[in-house]
């Protein structure tokens, strides 16, 4: 199932997007009025029994989609350089050997004030950043609270997937060290364009992952090509830190970013950006001068 969050006649409200319409939550039979909320309570829910009403529906065209989570409730959990052919071209681009091995995964945190939706702009904060890049992520939801959980029992505590474009400002990562201020910038989480419930999914997924810009790819890969999988990653981090359901996980990015490209080129106003991963939907986001 696909759940969205949308605002149609002036109302912010979730509901299942099928065959281009969209059921309202109400239809569905659901109290919840939020993404979080539905989450928190429906988190364990097999979405697969849903039954979609025959009245009722309105056409997707008809209502403006949200970010499935507009204001996640902490941090997304970000994993860096988890695609070995990126790990190698993000080491070509800093000048720095790579041996072609990753013992360890990288976790890093990018704030997200307001998630941007499908369609609207990311900005390109002109003056202020001179490297924007692109990286086309598959994210994982946690459906409920996952504490010492064993990767054999991870897809338990999935409620669903998402694509992320974790957008990057490269000099602020590389000026300040840390990569938190360069990919915290406001409007450098687009996400969406809905959660493709679990039940719909295998887990780890397989699914194609890529990128275009102005039409041309960029990115071409497979999720199944991640360094660190998603079940090893939620018992990595849940054996210390409790995942609590809402939880946005975004499982890096294949090869095939700006920086990588020879010479590197990076994303200017009015290029647009489509992350798509197969089974989900495409994430598309044009910069603008803002
Ligand atoms: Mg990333």
């Amino acid at each position: 199932m696909k759940i969205a969050t949308y605002e149609y006649q002036e109302k912010v409200m979730i509901g299942a997007v099928e065959d281009g319409r969209v059921w309202s939550g109400a239809l569905l039979g659901w109290e919840e009025t939020d993404m979080q909320e539905l989450i928190r309570r429906r988190g364990g829910e097999d979405f697969s029994a849903l039954q979609l009403p025959a009245e009722g529906s309105v056409a997707l065209e008809e209502v403006r989609l949200m970010a499935p989570i507009p204001h996640p409730a902490q941090d997304v959990i970000c994993l860096g350089i988890n695609y070995m052919e990126h790990a190698a071209e993000s080491a070509r681009f800093k000048n720095e050997t790579f041996d072609g091995h990753r013992d360890m995964s990288v976790y890093f945190s990018k704030r997200v004030g307001r998630a941007v939706a499908c369609g609207e702009p990311i900005p390109a904060h002109t003056g202020l950043v001179r490297q924007l890049d692109y990286e086309s992520e598959l994210a994982v939801i946690i459906g409920r609270d996952a504490r010492h959980v064993r990767a054999e029992d991870a897809s338990d505590y999935v409620f669903g997937y998402t694509i992320i474009n974790d957008v990057s400002a490269r000099t602020l990562q590389s000026e300040h060290k840390q990569w938190y201020f360069g990919k915290s910038l406001d409007g450098f989480c687009p996400m969406g364009p809905w959660i493709v419930t679990a039940d719909e999914m295998t887990c780890p997924p397989d699914l194609a992952i890529c990128s275009r810009v102005n039409g041309e790819l960029r990115q071409n890969s497979r999720t199944s090509c991640m360094i660190f999988r998603i079940p090893e990653v939620i018992e990595e981090l849940s054996g210390g830190m409790t995942l609590q359901a809402g939880t946005i996980i975004a499982t890096g990015t294949p090869a095939g970013v700006g920086m990588g490209m020879n010479p590197p080129t990076f994303l200017k106003p009015g290029d647009l950006v489509e992350c798509e991963i197969e089974g989900i939907g495409i994430l598309s986001n044009r910069v603008e001068d803002i």
